[in-house]
């Protein structure tokens, strides 16, 4: 939690305790680790959004949750916000070649 600032890492929600979720980046049922460098705070509605999609889908499909990931999670491992990154970037590039 306070690693991250108090907020949702995908949508900058800001969290109390009460409502707060953990939520797995790469998600458990993919083989992610239930550690702490794979271990954010989200909201509710961004954790059942999220659901088990991985990383790099999730911030493709919603590039918001991807800028928004990248400023909030600080905690999390270097290799997860190149992932984000990138994704953000594909995501946006795809935006623009759609236009
Ligand atoms: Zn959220």
């Amino acid at each position: 939690m306070r690693d991250c600032g108090r907020r949702c890492v995908y949508c900058a929600a800001s969290l109390d305790f009460a409502r707060a979720t953990l939520d797995h980046v790469y998600p458990l049922a993919k083989g992610g680790a239930h550690a702490p460098g794979n271990v954010v705070a989200a909201c509710p509605s961004c954790n059942r959004l999220k659901a088990d999609m991985l990383p790099s889908e999730f911030f493709m499909r919603y590039p918001w949750a991807g800028s928004n990931f990248i400023h909030h999670a600080r905690a999390v491992h270097r290799a997860l916000k190149r992932q984000a990154r990138r994704a953000v970037s594909l995501a946006f590039a795809g935006v623009r070649a759609a236009a």
